[in-house]
């Protein structure tokens, strides 16, 4: 039986510019933690170096969706939106912690819009979710209602076909929503994907949580199919304009980061950067050094792994900005472990990394002489601490 279809057309472009407090300029007195992450009292302004639990985290849950809603910043390509994805549905236990960690956030952003309005019918709150995926930057987002279940459909016209279901951190953010619009626990899950051939992602609503996929590691050659997309995209100067939040990008990551799996997302990093530095290097070849290193660092940006900049090919010298939520350590090291694995494809050389504080910004340069630059997240090369 066919319910009630409603379709709404993204405000994002329409909204105003994002409201002027910001977890950039919170981000003075960071500090390069010891490797064991310090577990002092941090209020959610601060930014913890370690992973954020319970309220803390939906404090700054709270901060970063109302900059979304207001308008945040489009930033973020759809590649670096699926590189968090893919890593985020790895494992199982991986894609069960990304749920939940949707979840938190669906039932945040359930909570703010719900303080500012009072909605009478909980189905009118499904207006403001598919608003708040068009201000993430997705397309086409549709619901449809039925008496006993409701469906949701997300157009991600950017899809890359690798070949797996990759949306278990967003099937957690509506779940998470309809559970605290209803007053009861709602799982969704993902049953069609526009990274698994289908030309949008769908979820629907089930009785229990999806919790029977092996993720993407089992699903054949998934990574290696992206780091092929990846270097394509990158040699043929095709990348797309961000169009997607970058705010949104930061709260994927943030998933990623998670220590309990910051050692394998390191791994698989370090392994999707050196898949992508193969590629890079054999087209460049040895002549074109400076169109190879500026490759690299547009793959590092279009992956929203920091703002890198090409400072001089020879020798070797780049240097990548990290800023706001992005300068926590867990990401720095991330995104250390993919330049790792990318730079481990120039034989015979060694790097140095140096790291330092401004004003609120992480900075890291890489020099080409010195220590090696391991391609993992133990990248202990000279550190300087503030
Ligand atoms: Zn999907």
């Amino acid at each position: 039986m066919p319910g009630k279809r409603a379709q709404r057309a993204s405000k994002a472009t329409t909204r105003g510019r994002h409201s002027k407090r910001s977890v950039a300029s919170a981000r003075k007195g960071f500090r390069r933690p010891s490797r064991k992450a310090s577990a002092g009292p941090k209020s959610a302004l601060n930014l913890p170096q370690s992973t954020l639990y319970g309220s803390q985290y939906e404090s700054l849950n709270d901060i970063v969706l109302s900059r979304i809603i207001n308008g945040g910043k489009t930033g973020a390509t759809p590649d670096a939106f699926l590189f968090g994805n893919m890593l985020s549905s790895l494992t199982s236990g991986m894609r069960r912690f990304s749920f939940r960690q949707g979840m938190q956030l669906g039932r945040s952003l359930y909570r703010l819009h719900e303080s500012g309005k009072g909605y009478e019918m909980p189905e009118e709150a499904l207006a403001d979710l598919v608003d708040f995926f068009g201000s993430i930057g997705y397309k086409q987002v549709t619901y449809t209602t039925y008496p006993d279940k409701t469906s949701i459909s997300v157009h991600n016209l950017h899809a890359d076909d690798v070949g797996a279901r990759t949306h278990s951190f967003e099937a957690g953010l509506i779940s998470g929503f309809v559970s605290a619009a209803r007053q009861t626990p709602v799982y969704f899950k993902e049953g069609l994907c526009s990274n698994n051939g289908s030309e949008f992602c769908s979820f629907v609503e089930s009785d229990h949580e999806d919790d029977d996929h092996p993720g993407i590691a089992g699903s054949g050659d998934a990574i290696e199919r992206y780091a092929g997309s990846i270097s394509e995209t990158i040699i043929t100067g095709a990348q797309k304009t961000p169009t997607m939040s970058s705010e949104y990008c930061s709260l994927l990551s943030m998933v990623l980061s998670e220590k309990e799996y910051a050692g394998n997302m390191a791994k698989i990093a370090a392994y999707i950067g050196s898949n992508v530095g193969s590629k890079l290097f054999s087209y460049y070849g040895k002549n074109s050094t400076g169109r190879l290193y500026e490759s690299a660092a547009r793959a590092i940006r279009m992956l929203n792994l920091g703002n890198a900049t090409v400072k001089s090919a020879k020798p070797f010298d780049m240097v990548i900005r990290f800023d706001g939520l992005d300068s926590r350590k867990e990401f720095v090291d991330l995104s250390l472990a993919f330049v790792g694995g990318l730079l481990s494809k120039r034989r015979g050389s060694t790097f140095a990394t140096t790291e330092r504080n401004v004003n609120g910004s992480y900075i890291v340069e890489i020099t080409e002489q010195g220590l090696p630059l391991k391609a993992n997240a133990s990248t202990t090369a000279t550190r300087q601490r503030a």
